[in-house]
């Protein structure tokens, strides 16, 4: 079969490799749709630590295929089938895997980064991401380019599980890339009262006011404090989310934080510099909630797949482009663009 193997930094190939069989308790996908994140960009790079040097292995955790081969033991599917893989897979028996948070796992596998994942023609599920649920049933009807970016969206609605929104709040999304157009989509969702996003490049700004920003803020052009505090007569924001990898993002969270107000550093930092200037009064005297999210559990994909099988979030809009196996080079180039938003390869 055809796949997208990672050779190291900036190079990877389109190649023929030998198709992956299930053997017992595991199963075979035919790969639809496979979307490009972040991750894979930072994969293709050689910046991440899970390709190390020397690695040879298939990117692409984002995937929505058919089943094609059932191994022995394996029950509750069909051949045919359309299904979301989710990527995460736990030890299953640790703290962190029995309370549902097999993100977290220490020994945790995830497709497409520690094994072969989905930029491929056919991709191996192992036994033990079928036996921790990782395999969505999607209906017929959705686009399987959209129901691949369950994934991302999935991380989104954890991060957003983790401060809350609730109907009215004031929600100040920073950095409206593909994540912070998701996390636009659902406050609006959840109910928030006013999303305003603050964006520097115009393009990304118009297309976080096409998926229901209530106010967009250029904060190079514009004093984001003073804009914040105008808009909320002084009151600051409820939620904040920074879907940017900027440190001064989350050093200002504390500042335009309303009192109580809840923060989600959704977007983590270059791993050399990882520090920020904390002002940690204004987290004592405003009674700040700070959080952290990282990845997704399955049980995340589970609650993403309801919201868009059942149209509360349309993420059709997301997906930019689709390219073959044969065009992945240039889906990897067209993931560059920050014009685009998702790159999809559809083997
Ligand atoms: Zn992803
Ligand atoms: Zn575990």
């Amino acid at each position: 079969m055809k796949a997208v193997v990672y050779h190291g930094p900036e190079d990877i190939r389109v190649e023929e490799v030998p198709k992956p069989t299930a053997e017992p308790g595991e199963m075979v996908i035919k790969v639809i749709s496979a979307s490009i994140c972040g991750t894979d960009m930072r994969i293709y790079h050689g910046q991440h630590r899970m390709y190390p040097e020397g690695t040879r292995r298939i990117p692409g955790h984002e995937v929505v295929g058919t089943i094609s081969e059932l191994g022995a033991d394996v029950q509750g599917y069909t051949i045919g089938q359309v299904v979301f893989v989710a990527p995460n897979m736990g030890c299953g028996h640790c703290d962190q895997c029995v309370k549902g948070n097999n993100n977290l796992c220490k020994n945790y596998d995830a497709i497409g980064v520690t094994i072969d994942g989905g930029f491929a023609e056919y991709l191996r599920v192992p036994e033990n991401a079928i036996r921790q649920g990782n395999i969505i049933p999607i209906s017929e009807d959705v686009d399987p380019a959209v129901a691949a970016l369950l994934e991302p969206f999935a991380c989104v609605l954890r991060g957003q599980n983790a401060v809350n929104i609730l109907p009215g709040d004031v929600v100040l999304v920073i950095g409206a890339g593909p994540i912070g157009i998701m996390h636009v989509k659902l406050a609006k969702a959840r109910g928030a009262g006013l999303v305003i996003v603050s964006e520097p490049l115009d393009f990304r700004a118009n297309q976080a006011k096409n998926a229901g920003a209530d106010v967009t803020i250029n904060p190079i052009e514009q004093n984001l404090q003073s804009e914040i505090e105008q808009l909320t007569v002084g009151k600051g924001a409820d939620v904040i989310i920074t879907a940017a990898p900027v440190h001064s993002a989350q050093e200002s969270a504390l500042q335009l934080a309303a009192i109580g107000g809840r923060i989600n550093f959704f977007g983590g930092l270059p791993k050399d510099r990882p520090t920020i200037q904390f002002d940690s009064n204004a987290v004592h005297y405003k009674e700040l909630v700070i959080t952290g999210t990282t990845a997704c559990s399955t049980a995340d994909c589970w609650q993403a797949s309801r919201l868009v099988t059942q149209g509360v979030v349309d993420l059709s809009d997301l997906v930019s482009k689709r390219f073959t196996i044969d065009q992945a080079l240039e889906a990897f180039e067209a993931a560059q663009n920050r014009e685009s938003l998702k790159i999809v390869i559809e083997p």
